[in-house]
Parts: structure tokens; C-alpha cells; sequence
């Protein structure tokens, strides 16, 4: 069989940069010479005739077909991402989650199994446990820092290691190189959630990790507009197992929410440093309020972590910031977090994270509100914790909309 006719690309040096790749990569542009890159807003395509549409349809010609799994403009953000993240390939998904359901219905089978940090994400807790182990694929959670634990629970039919860092609200590291090795010594693959950093500040790829899921809608958009995920990895999986997951199961994006991604991509690296440099001034003044019995952010020297997360994030502790206010019982403490909460006027209460606004929330009662209280002690979440995700305001400002609460209690 001859090669099949393949969709040009744009090629780049192999010296050539993050920045540069996240604002140049995509698809030439069209004949019309558009600078910006264009939204192709339409479901089907138009073949010349009934022969290469024939051709097109068994794939022996690359082309755009239906929106569902070939779109110019989904395809420009999926090639941007790939070559942030330094995989070869990527594709779009509707959502975060749906990222990490296309990864499972893509690699695994009823009797597999798979190792997960017990730290990450709540959807994907349940998302595994719940949804996919009805279908027969099992999930043992470990610890997000200790890697002797996955290590330990390795079983012949593992194919899959699921890690995210850092977790959500405590920003737990857990060491990407070391979780590579153990997964690829027992014939598995390593997945990472890399939604927190970023390829800006974090690549798992090139620590080892074999596929990349993220949430588009926190800091790839950057602006809390739409909901988007993807999935980086070897194009021999992306092209094969997910693509044709894709097709058959359809949680493609939209190809105008590809777009705000794909432009949302051109300033994520100047986004995440100033965020990320705003998140420290802010984790360093907060640990110095006498309110605040503890701050947990990778950037700070305090954070148990804080050397494999320098060397890891690229020296920034990335953007979101946690803090316990203090009280004598749970109750007192959980009135102080409200109380600082309630007296903001810039931040915005909202789960969200990944936005030019910063936002606030208490996770006990809101993201991780479902668990019982001693699941969530056991997690380190307790009723005085307050999550801000930092966000592009002066920092100055954030600290007096924080420190307005902090002298009421
Ligand atoms: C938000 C989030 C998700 C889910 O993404 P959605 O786009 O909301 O579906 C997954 N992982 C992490 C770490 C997240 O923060």
C-alpha cells in the first residue's frame, strides 16, 4: 500500500522554543492569508468527487471529513498542545473528564487495572471507580507522594498509572520520573494530569510520562470560557485506539472552543509566570499572618516537596495556593474560612481555577463536599482550608481583599 496523502505541516527548527511554538504551530493558513487563525465553524466537508471522498473514508487520503473527528481548527489547537507538551501527537476532547474517559475506553478492558494517586481530581475518583469499575476495570489508590506505594500495588494485569500533580486543594507533588520507571518496569504507561502546570511550567513527557490529559478549560483557556480537554501522547495511540474511540464515541470538541483554546494558548506562558509569581508573594504574606495555621504552596520553602517541585515545574510553584484559618474547634475554624471568604470584593467565589480573575473557595463544603468528614481528614482537608487560585489582579489588591477577612476572626 502506498503512503497515504497527508495534511501539510508546519515545520519548525528543533531548537525553536515553547513560547514561540504556543503563538506559530498549527496549519498553514488558508488562501485567503488570514494572520489570525481562522474558526471553521461547519460539521461536514465538501470532496472534489465520489472517488477521493471514497479515498478520504479509507483513510489512504488525510483530510478534513466531519467535525466529529477531523476539524482545521480543532486540528491547529491539537497540534499547538502536542508541540507544548513535546509528544507527538494530541486530540481534543469535550471536556477534562471526557479526556480521561477516551484514555481508559482507549487503552483498557474489563479485567485490567489501574494504579491512581488518591489525591487526584474527585470526578476522576469517581469516574474510575464508580463508572469503570461497573464495566470490570479496577482501581487501587495510592499515595500521591510515596512512590514505594504504587510500586507495591503493581499487579500482572496493571496497564495503567494515573497520577496528577500537584493535587487539588494541597498541592501535593509526587515525582513524575520515579512513577515513569514504574510503570514502564511492569509493562504499563504512565498518564499525567498535567492541568495544574501546564506545559509551561511542566512537561511530563520528557520525564518519562507516556500520555498527557488535561482540562482545557482551566489555564489552556486561561479565562474560564469554555469547558475543553485533550489527550498528548504517541501518535501510534492517538491516531489508533483514541481516534477510533473517538469516532465510534464521539466527546469531540467544539471547533469554536478549540479556537479560544488555540488563542488562549498564545499567552499561556507569560500567564502562568506572572500567576505563578503572584502566587508567591501571596503564599509568602500569608504564611506571616498570625490568622493562618498553615499554607501549602509548592513555591514555598515550607511545602514538604518543594526541591521536586522546583526542579519538576520549571522553578514555579504554579498558581493555586491553599491556607488554613485557625479555630479552637472545627466549627470556629470553618466560621473563620467563611468569614474570610464572605469579606472579599475582587476574588471570585467559585470552584474554577486557571482564570485571569482569581478565585476563592472552601473545598470541605464545596469540591470535596460529598466525602464524609473522615474521608476528608484523612485527605488533609479540613473545615479551616480556603483554596485561591491566583489569578492576573495586582497582588497588593489580593492581599487586602484576603487580609479585610483575616481581622475579623
Ligand atoms: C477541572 C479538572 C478536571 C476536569 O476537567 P473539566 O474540563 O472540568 O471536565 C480534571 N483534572 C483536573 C486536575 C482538573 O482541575
Amino acid at each position: 500500500m502506498t503512503e497515504p496523502k497527508r495534511l501539510p505541516r508546519l515545520e519548525f527548527a528543533d531548537d525553536v522554543r515553547l513560547e514561540t511554538l504556543a503563538v506559530r504551530q498549527g496549519l498553514p493558513a488558508t488562501p485567503w492569508g488570514e494572520n489570525s487563525e481562522a474558526l471553521f465553524l461547519t460539521s461536514s466537508f465538501v470532496h472534489p468527487d465520489a472517488a477521493t471522498a471514497a479515498a478520504r473514508f479509507a483513510q489512504e487520503e488525510e483530510a478534513f471529513v466531519y467535525s466529529r473527528f477531523t476539524n482545521p481548527t480543532t486540528m491547529m489547537m491539537e497540534r499547538r498542545l502536542a508541540a507544548l507538551e513535546g509528544t507527538e501527537a494530541c486530540i481534543a476532547t469535550s471536556s477534562g473528564m471526557a479526556a480521561i474517559m477516551l484514555l481508559v475506553m482507549g487503552l483498557l478492558k474489563a479485567g485490567d487495572h489501574v494504579i491512581c494517586s488518591r489525591s487526584v481530581f474527585g470526578s476522576t475518583i469517581k469516574l474510575l471507580q464508580g463508572e469503570f469499575g461497573k464495566f470490570g476495570v479496577q482501581t487501587t489508590f495510592v499515595s500521591q507522594t510515596d512512590p514505594e506505594e504504587w510500586r507495591a500495588a503493581l499487579r500482572p494485569e496493571t496497564k495503567l498509572l494515573f497520577a496528577e500533580t500537584p493535587s487539588n486543594p494541597l498541592t501535593e507533588v509526587c515525582d513524575i520520573r520515579a512513577l515513569a520507571d514504574i510503570a514502564h518496569g511492569a509493562g504499563a504507561l504512565l498518564a499525567v494530569d498535567n492541568c495544574f502546570c501546564s506545559p509551561a511550567l511542566q512537561q511530563p513527557a520528557r520525564l518519562g510520562a507516556d500520555l498527557i490529559i488535561h482540562s482545557g478549560t482551566k489555564y489552556l483557556d486561561g479565562q474560564g470560557r469554555v469547558i475543553a480537554g485533550a489527550v498528548c501522547g504517541p501518535a501510534a495511540l492517538i491516531d489508533g485506539p483514541f481516534m477510533s474511540v473517538m469516532r465510534s464515541a464521539g466527546m469531540c470538541l467544539s471547533p469554536f472552543n478549540a479556537w479560544v483554546v488555540l488563542k488562549g494558548l498564545e499567552t499561556l506562558s507569560i500567564r502562568m509566570e506572572a500567576q505563578g509569581a503572584r502566587a508567591l508573594a501571596l503564599a509568602e504574606w500569608l504564611e506571616a499572618q498570625p490568622q493562618i495555621a498553615r499554607v501549602y504552596y509548592p513555591g514555598l520553602k515550607s511545602h514538604p516537596q518543594h526541591a521536586l517541585a522546583m526542579a519538576q515545574q520549571s522553578g514555579n510553584g504554579g498558581s493555586v495556593v491553599s491556607f488554613v484559618t485557625r479555630g479552637d474547634t472545627p466549627e470556629a475554624a470553618r466560621a473563620n474560612a467563611f468569614a474570610v471568604i464572605d469579606a472579599t470584593k475582587i476574588c471570585s467565589i467559585t470552584s474554577n481555577l486557571g482564570d485571569t480573575k482569581t478565585t476563592i473557595t472552601h473545598p470541605s463544603s464545596t469540591s470535596h463536599g460529598r466525602l464524609t468528614e473522615a474521608q476528608r481528614l484523612a485527605a488533609g482537608i479540613t473545615q479551616g482550608m480556603i483554596r485561591v487560585a491566583v489569578g492576573l489582579e495586582h497582588v497588593d489588591d489580593l492581599k487586602a481583599d484576603i487580609a479585610r477577612g483575616l481581622a475579623l476572626i
